[in-house]
């Protein structure tokens, strides 16, 4: 079995989890981190590599591009947000998959779907980001 050491001064010593930035609102991406050992990309940052378990992780803004590689249509209720609403997981061009709340897709639209990230303007709005298809724009 291949156990993995972990410096857990170092661990201690870096911005814990809640307090690190997802979204960067200016730049309209996300904000994950890449491992300065292996290059893994995160999505939200993490202090330590969930592949090499390296504590060297960098903060980068996430491609806002990306393919949607499956999704759903959500119609129970759900305080704030009106029915339905879409839900999909994308991969970003950097090799990070998220969980999304989608916008603009039609019956025509399947997957794989070249989609885009938006940051909605509003930085309390729920969610805080959609995907929509590329050729919407
Ligand atoms: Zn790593």
């Amino acid at each position: 079995m291949d156990v993995r050491r972990v410096d857990l001064a170092k661990v201690l010593a870096v911005t814990p989890f809640p307090q690190r930035p997802r979204l960067d609102h200016e730049a309209g991406r996300l904000v994950g981190t890449r491992c300065g050992n292996c290059g893994a990309v995160s999505w939200p940052g993490r202090p330590v590599c969930q592949r090499c378990g390296a504590v060297d992780a960098r903060e980068i803004a996430l491609s806002d591009e990306g393919t949607l590689i499956t999704y759903t249509t959500v119609w129970v209720r759900r305080p704030g947000l009106p029915t339905p609403y879409v839900l999909g997981q994308v991969d970003l061009a950097d090799g990070v998959r998220i969980f999304a709340h989608g916008r603009g897709l039609t019956e025509e639209h399947r997957v794989p779907l070249p989609v885009r990230l938006v940051l909605l303007d509003d930085p309390d709005a729920v969610p805080p980001f959609v995907f929509e298809p590329r050729e919407n724009r």
